[in-house]
């Protein structure tokens, strides 16, 4: 319980007391006015009295604020208010989960340094997640420190593209034109050059732009229709690309015109030798000890009026709650979607969802249910030849695992699963790596997390025996992936403007409440908030700094 003139550092208890700063100092002027008796009467014990309880309006008048969600907006935004001078507001973070870091997460698996979350630093030149690893020391390790990591040696250049059956494409004559195609035409959609109409989103405008490519390209030399089968394949393998990037189950729901809007930082998209983590840890280590509190999870948010009460649950133990003047809600779009589903009691509710009371305002509803939030997910596949001996065995250098991108044809009666078929490639992390990748979005990245995984095992031994007969034959020993969709605390991977949503919704998202004027009581970062940026980790730390400086500016 906070007692007046005591520290006001959180205490948790079932009913917390809170005495709301204002109230406070209002009261203090009251006793002021009406007993002037009270004023500096001058001796040297009074004025100390005094000028305690001076120190105490002014440490009452700090405002809390209470930051929920520990991934990087909030941290950024934690990281924003205490820099602004130490003592102005009493911050704290609270975290339903056991770590930091939210939907960045580095990890181990076969001797590799691997993400589970975020990968890349897309754009170097001006990204604040890049300076942050940099000041980490996370960029350039000392080698013997250093786990190899994803992409260590950059872009591969010797990818094989493979049909289905284990024919490989002639890359001159079909795979690289099918792929300049595509990758032109997201860069004139991303440049808001896209030929406008004909509807469809994302997905009908490449396949529109390969039925013109096809109509207006000489005829090769063998079957028309079997090339043409090809190429529809490699789109549909891009297409897979892109719903991974963007995290749109079906490119139909992708609106093309916010493709326009998006922006990366310019410059190379790099990952980080040290562990993205480690941008987390560096955000972290900046804030005063104790900022950061584990396993509250909010459950119900009191918002209508000052102090808003923030109620969580812990383990199913009795609820705790906290007061505070501003709450900076950093959860992603996945949990406020959920928190639109079983009103404000939480009867029904979907796991993870917050309840909101007073429930939230229809034009913020409006762009949380129109907003896109998809599921992306990540295999990592420890891979060994069957058939082959290794050096040790006398059979000269070791094979290879290639960089496959893979071209699943229409009506291919092969043993492959539906979910592997969302797949675009299946890439060793680095050249000459054991371990191999493959992202997976929508249903498939849903289902992927359902499976055991002897289940995931045998999908991608019966892949690699349709695309890389052999010799040698490649089997997977064994599998680790990420399970963003299920996991109550995220409920997806990021967000994506849907056909029916625009950039405004991102705004929408931004905008604090109650809306209008007032003091903003809860406002909104995260990576869904961020006009340009979405779905980055540098649009969650845009967001968390921006919010920050909406309160700074409120206190100024
Ligand atoms: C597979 C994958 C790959 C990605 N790849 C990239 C990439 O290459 N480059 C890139 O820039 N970005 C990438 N991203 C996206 C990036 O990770 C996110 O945009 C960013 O980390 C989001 O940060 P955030 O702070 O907005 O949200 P989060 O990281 O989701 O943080 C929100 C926090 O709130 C907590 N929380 C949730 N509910 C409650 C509750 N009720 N009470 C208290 N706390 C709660 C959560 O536990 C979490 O810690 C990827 C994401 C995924 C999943």
């Amino acid at each position: 319980m906070a007692q007046p003139g005591t520290s006001p550092t959180f205490s948790l208890s079932p009913n917390v007391l809170f005495v709301c700063p204002p109230l406070l100092v209002f009261y203090a002027l009251c006793v002021l006015a009406l007993c002037p008796a009270a004023l500096p009467v001058i001796t040297p014990r009074r004025r100390s009295a005094s000028a305690r309880a001076r120190k105490r309006m002014v440490m009452a008048k700090k405002p809390r604020v209470v930051i929920v969600g520990a991934g990087v907006a909030g941290l950024a935004a934690a990281h924003r208010l205490c820099a602004a001078g130490g003592d102005r507001f009493d911050v704290t973070v609270v975290e339903a989960g056991a770590r930091a870091g939210g939907r960045v997460l580095t990890s181990e698996f076969a001797g590799h340094r691997v993400e589970m979350g975020a990968t890349w630093v897309q754009g170097v030149d001006g990204s604040p997640v890049y300076a942050l690893a940099r000041d980490a020391g996370a960029l350039g390790e000392a080698p013997a420190a250093s786990l190899p990591y994803e992409r260590m040696d950059g872009f591969p250049d010797r990818v094989l593209t493979v049909a289905e059956g284990g024919e490989v494409v002639d890359a001159d004559r079909v795979a690289r034109p099918v792929e300049a195609l595509y990758r032109g035409m997201m860069d004139a959609a991303r440049a808001g050059e896209a030929a406008a109409g004909g509807g469809g989103g994302v997905e009908e405008y490449l396949r529109r732009g390969l039925r013109a490519y096809q109509a207006a390209r000489p005829a090769g030399g063998g079957s028309k229709e079997e090339l043409e089968e090809v190429e529809e394949a490699l789109l549909a393998m891009h297409i897979n690309r892109e719903r991974t990037d963007t995290s749109a189950d079906d490119l139909g729901d992708l609106d093309l015109a916010a493709e326009g809007e998006y922006r990366d930082f310019p410059g190379e998209h790099v990952t980080i030798p040290g562990g993205y983590s480690r941008v987390v840890d560096r955000l972290v280590a900046a804030l005063p000890p104790g900022a950061v509190r584990f396993g509250l999870r909010l459950r119900r948010l009191e918002w209508g009026e000052t102090p808003v009460r923030l109620h969580f649950a812990d383990d199913g133990a009795r609820p705790a709650t906290i007061a505070a003047d501003h709450v900076i809600l950093t959860v992603s779009l996945g949990v406020l979607k959920a928190s639109l589903v079983g009103g404000n009691a939480g009867k029904d509710a979907a796991a993870g969802a917050i309840a909101f009371d007073p429930r939230l305002p229809q034009f913020k509803r409006d762009a949380v249910a129109r907003l896109g939030f998809g599921a992306v997910n990540k295999l990592f596949m420890e891979v060994e030849p069957a058939d082959t001996p290794g050096p040790e065995g006398g059979g000269g250098q070791p094979p290879e695992f290639p960089f496959l991108h893979m071209a699943f044809l229409r009506g291919h009666v092969s043993k492959i699963p539906w979910w592997m078929r969302g797949t675009e490639s299946i890439c060793p992390v680095h050249a000459g790596s054991r371990v191999a990748l493959a992202w997976f979005a929508g249903r498939e990245a849903a289902h992927l997390e359902s499976l055991a995984d002897d289940e995931v095992i045998r999908g991608v031994d019966a892949t690699l025996d349709a695309f890389l007969p052999g010799p040698p034959r490649w089997r997977v020993r064994r599998v680790k992936r990420s399970g963003w969709a299920t996991d109550p605390l995220f409920l997806g991977s990021y967000s994506y403007v849907a056909v029916g949503s625009s950039g405004e919704d991102l705004d929408r998202m931004a905008e604090p409440l109650p809306r209008g004027s007032g003091p903003p009581r809860v406002l909104f970062a995260g990576e869904a908030t961020h006009r340009t940026h979405y779905s980055t980790t540098h649009a969650a730390y845009l967001s968390g700094v921006r919010e920050a400086e909406r309160l700074l500016q409120h206190y100024r």
